[in-house]
């Protein structure tokens, strides 16, 4: 058998990185990386209200303490462009790259045709894919399990919930 694994490309991390330098500090007030093209407060600094926020009010009283610049190295961000990438391949090549670390050349052995699996699994149904493999192999999961894997889903999702936010805010900034 023979996998392709994709890095993702170098202009998604670049897009990714940069959305994220736009989006974050200017919800703590900090418009230093907008452009007047699209920033509502450069444009208006005095009438400027910031619409996805609750009371369209900055958070003056929490500061942005952490430098993004942390959060934001082409490491984390390569972690997150598979959940932002719509294309469900790259997605799975994910998916199956975190089962399957090259690094780890399991690719020789026998268990990587069921690392593949679990991962076209996981692609599919989710985690839960994990709770169905242990039924059918007449082991019942406990609840502890059940719910653990129900929780790496909701967080997988909510993770592809932002990120799509984000993409969606770089291709049509605020006017
Ligand atoms: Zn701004």
């Amino acid at each position: 058998m023979l996998f392709v694994l994709h890095s993702p490309k170098q202009k998604d991390v670049e897009s990714l990185q940069k959305a994220l330098k736009c989006i974050v500090p200017p919800a703590f007030g900090d418009h230093k990386n907008c452009k007047e093209t699209w920033c509502g407060f450069k444009k208006e600094p005095l009438t400027y209200k910031h619409k996805d926020l609750p009371h369209h009010k900055v958070h003056k009283k929490v500061h942005l303490t952490f430098s993004l610049d942390e959060y934001t190295t082409e490491t984390v961000v390569k972690k997150l462009i598979p959940f932002a990438n719509s294309q469900c391949n790259e997605a799975l090549n994910s998916i199956v790259g975190s089962k399957n670390p090259k690094i780890r050349f399991y690719g020789s052995s026998e268990s990587s045709d069921f690392l593949v699996a679990c991962a076209v699994a996981q692609k599919n149904i989710g985690y839960s894919y994990i709770n169905s493999t242990l039924s059918h192999l007449g082991i019942e999961p406990r609840n502890t399990c059940i719910t653990h894997n129900s929780k790496l889903d909701k967080k997988g999702r909510k993770i592809t919930a932002i990120i799509k936010n984000l993409q969606s805010k770089m291709s049509s900034p605020p006017k």
